[in-house]
């Protein structure tokens, strides 16, 4: 079923092969719960403030760092960026509003999915714009075993998130594998938009309230619509397709 996407990608790219050796899985939205409380403590944040800011807004912003997303909103409120001191100001208050909504839960079939792609032989990284610390450090907690510090590029490893390709291009640095040898999970149309400028094998899987027609026409490769669940029982099939895939 997927063998026919996997064909177009190698030629579109130009590429020699398709030969799966990771997986590249960003955090938010995908691996963990939390897309409803980022979006609400980035609202608080930013009303306390008085600087319009929508729920809707805090998915479309998904997978920017936090600064990007704070001048954004300073230059479309205040017609300026913000200073240093004050978006340190406000990831701070963000940081304390998210962390006061609870703990976030990893997504029902994720820890299964990982495990299952370990026992396939091959890896898996954490590719995320966040630099939320109480989540990347609680990593272990949620999925034991599986992302030790250097499978991980966070908002620490890179100048610029998502949607510049820099946060993969990084990942594809720090694994020392080809662009042909990857498959990336993500769930936002600015994370898509990075996979697909580095060159990656991209699957969407749609987890919150975004038109999945938005992450098909960003590049991804396949869109699953029904999330991390979809995603898990449709694995073997896809990694079986990469496998058998004749160029
Ligand atoms: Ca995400």
């Amino acid at each position: 079923m997927f063998v026919p996407k996997i064909k177009k990608f190698i030629q579109y790219n130009n590429y020699p092969e398709f030969q799966l050796k990771a997986v590249f899985f960003d955090m938010d939205g995908v691996l963990l719960d939390s897309m409803e409380n980022h979006s609400l403590a980035w609202v608080k944040t930013m009303n306390s403030l008085d600087i319009p800011f929508t729920i809707e807004e805090a998915y479309l912003n998904e997978g920017r760092v936090g600064h990007d997303t704070i001048n954004s909103s300073y230059m479309r409120t205040f017609g300026r960026k913000a200073t240093l001191e004050e978006q340190e100001y406000i990831y701070e208050t963000k940081t304390r509003h998210l962390e006061a909504l609870g703990r976030i839960m990893s997504m029902p079939y994720s820890n299964q999915l990982l495990h299952k792609i370990k026992m396939q032989g091959l890896t898996n990284y954490l590719v995320t714009g966040s630099g939320q610390s109480s989540l990347l450090d609680s990593l272990d907690d949620y999925f034991p075993n599986i992302f030790p510090k250097e499978k991980m590029i966070t908002a620490f490893d890179v100048k610029r998130g998502k949607p510049s390709p820099e946060p993969y291009l990084k990942a594809l640095e720090k694994s020392g594998l080809n662009p042909w040898e990857i498959v990336v999970i993500e769930n936002a149309p600015l994370g898509v938009e990075s996979s697909v400028a580095a060159g990656l094998f991209t699957i969407a899987i749609n987890t919150g309230p975004i038109d999945p027609e938005v992450l098909s026409s960003k590049g991804a490769n396949i869109v699953l619509k029904g999330g991390m669940e979809e995603l898990y029982y449709k694995w073997d099939d896809f990694y079986a397709s990469s496998l058998s895939v004749k160029i």
